[in-house]
């Protein structure tokens, strides 16, 4: 079975084995203390499916929302969303994490931080973010190139690559990618 996953876990975890659609969310987050509703759907079932469990997902959105909007606000507008991605409320569905064809398929506006880095950002903006996971120069074209004949799945395997150093099995999503890098570590 899986094992439990702890908020405090999870800045190291984003470091390590995150994907970079989940790395960018995060980053995000605890820059802003805040994140959409498209972001906050994508990151947290994400951490969902990676065994963050509903009383530790409740307190750690609350920590980063609680900068800016305060705890009773979170209380009143944001957490009855973290309970009911996880069946608590509503039709009480068991919601699943998205699959990066959902992901890649998504369309977000200004302002908001979902979807796929390697089929959402622009071309500069993604070489730079590959450059601050120490990816190397010919790693980075590598992805650039998949990237542009876009084959998002393909460049984001090849960065698990780059930064694992190992093969991956393909990534088909962004679960699998954390797994496969979980094993790969342990
Ligand atoms: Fe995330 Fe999938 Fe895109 Fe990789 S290919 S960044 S796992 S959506």
């Amino acid at each position: 079975s899986k094992r439990d996953i702890s908020s405090k876990d999870l800045d190291n975890l984003a470091k390590t084995s995150f994907p970079l659609c989940m790395h960018h969310l995060f980053k995000k987050l605890r820059e802003d203390h805040h994140l959409r509703h498209g972001g906050r759907q994508q990151l947290g079932l994400f951490l969902k499916g990676i065994g963050l469990k509903l009383e530790d997902a409740l307190a750690f959105w609350k920590n980063e929302f609680s900068h800016k909007i305060g705890p009773d606000k979170f209380d009143k507008e944001y957490a009855y969303n973290v309970r009911h991605n996880y069946g608590k409320e509503g039709k009480k569905t068991d919601y699943t994490p998205y699959s990066c064809v959902r992901i890649i398929m998504s369309t977000p506006g200004v302002g908001d931080h979902h979807g796929c880095p390697y089929r959402h950002f622009s071309e500069e903006n993604l070489r730079a973010t590959l450059g601050t996971l120490r990816l190397s120069t010919p790693a980075v074209a590598e992805v650039l190139e998949k990237v542009r004949s876009h084959h998002y799945q393909l460049a984001c395997a090849t960065a698990f690559e780059a930064i694992h150093g190992s093969p991956s099995e393909g990534i088909n999503h962004p679960n699998q990618y954390f797994d496969q890098s979980q094993k790969l570590l342990q």
